[in-house]
């Protein structure tokens, strides 16, 4: 089968690779009809993990099942499914309470939790950008679509990671009915998190970035877009909330964080954050930060050491959730919200693409170069 491979920083080939199988009573093979890029990749493809060459990428997946294994008995060949990015085992200690994103199962070293198809440091699960894809506890990690499931592909695939994510964020950062809510990041997580803001019933959410096509998707569902390249976001902030802070915030971007005034510590968003949430809000960070970033240009940073000022922080009371979101949580009922309508992810997706258009794609979008937004791979053609 054809795989989107990992050659080295900054490269990639489509190449073929092993065909994924059934290897497990209890595993599911998918055809993959959809899968996505996502800003995730970009941590490996820049060479900044110990991804190996010859691994495939892929963890935002969907598609039609073509075979299971003996032992599954909720899905079955024909069914339309996507495809959580945690790979978890449904059973473990974690998994029960409903924590599917630090699963004790998947991940194979025990001093870590938490698996992902693809993916470096998050066990040995091969990818979906790829013609099939092996999914492990098929009956636990399949989510079944209805039958508009073509028809919707690119809202439905959102399901596997961004939407999820986006959603997740605004959870642990409360969002509630009538809060005003400000989003660092109008990449796709950034864009999810500023959709399901609108969801939850904030009444005001402000986004931040630099990117006029990501801030003007960010004004088409209703956010005020504040470009931090014109001002400074925190007094942008303010400034929108009678001096008191927005009620809450959302940290979209993650160890890429650019530095508008070049006078700070580049990955300073949490601490902008801090700065822009009000006395005793809550921030949710699921922009990724890592214990060690080796391609870092700041000291601090190589060694996994963020920017964040503690102490205003417990000044002024507030609360912060973070990590890896547990997509099964939230996805059958933004799934629902899809398919009644009430939710279009879709609005981000810039280029629906082949296998083969892959390289390509990846270049742009770690270029972050304009109009490219989202890109959705269709390895069926
Ligand atoms: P992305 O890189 O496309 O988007 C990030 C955006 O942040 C870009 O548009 C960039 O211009 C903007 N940005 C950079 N510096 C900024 C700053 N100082 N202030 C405001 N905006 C700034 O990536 P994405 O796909 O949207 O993902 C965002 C982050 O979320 C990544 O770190 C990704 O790994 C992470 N992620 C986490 C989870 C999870 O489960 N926690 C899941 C998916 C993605
Ligand atoms: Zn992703």
């Amino acid at each position: 089968m054809k795989a989107v491979v990992y050659k080295g920083p900054r490269e990639v080939g489509v190449e073929d690779v092993p065909d994924a199988r059934v290897e497990r009573s209890t595993d599911v093979l998918v055809r993959v009809t959809t899968t996505n890029i996502c800003g995730s990749d970009l941590h490996m493809y820049e060479g900044r993990t110990d991804f190996e060459t010859g691994r495939w990428f892929g963890h935002e997946n969907m598609g039609e099942v073509i075979e299971v294994g003996d032992g599954v008995d909720k899905v079955q060949v024909g069914d339309r499914v996507v495809l959580p990015f945690n790979v978890a085992c449904g059973h473990c200690k974690n998994c029960e309470r409903g924590l599917t994103n630090y699963c004790l199962t998947a991940q194979p070293d025990p001093h870590m939790a938490g698996a992902a198809y693809g993916f470096a440091d998050m066990g040995p699960w091969a990818g979906g950008q790829a013609e099939l894809l092996r999914v492990p506890w098929g009956d636990f990690n399949c989510l079944r679509l209805g039958e508009d499931a073509d028809e919707r592909a690119a809202d439905y695939v959102m399901l596997a990671d961004i939407f999820p994510t986006g959603y997740h964020a605004t959870e642990m950062a409360g969002v509630s009915p009538g809060d005003q809510t400000v989003i660092y990041g109008a990449g796709p997580v950034g864009l999810m998190a500023a959709l399901s803001a609108t969801i939850r019933g904030a009444s005001k959410v402000m986004v931040v970035d630099r990117h006029p096509d990501r801030l003007r998707l960010a004004e088409s569902i209703g956010a005020i877009a504040i470009d931090d390249s014109q001002v400074d976001p925190v007094e942008a902030v303010l400034e929108q909330t009678l001096g008191l802070g927005a009620d809450n915030g959302c940290e979209c971007v993650g160890y890429q964080a650019h530095d508008p005034s070049g006078d700070e510590q580049p990955n300073a968003t949490m601490n902008k954050l801090v700065q822009s949430v009000r006395f005793t809000g809550r921030i949710g960070c699921v922009g990724v930060f890592v214990p060690q970033d080796p391609g870092a240009s700041d000291e601090l940073a190589r060694n996994g050491q963020i920017a964040f000022d503690q102490g205003l922080f417990w000044f002024k009371g507030q609360h912060l959730g973070s990590g890896q979101a547990p997509v099964k949580k939230y996805n059958r009922q933004l799934r629902d919200l899809i398919a009644a309508g009430k939710a279009e992810p879709s609005f981000i997706v810039s280029h629906q693409l082949s296998l083969d258009e892959a390289p390509e794609a990846y270049q742009h979008f770690d270029a972050r170069d304009e109009g490219w937004t989202k890109v959705v791979l269709k390895p069926a053609g």
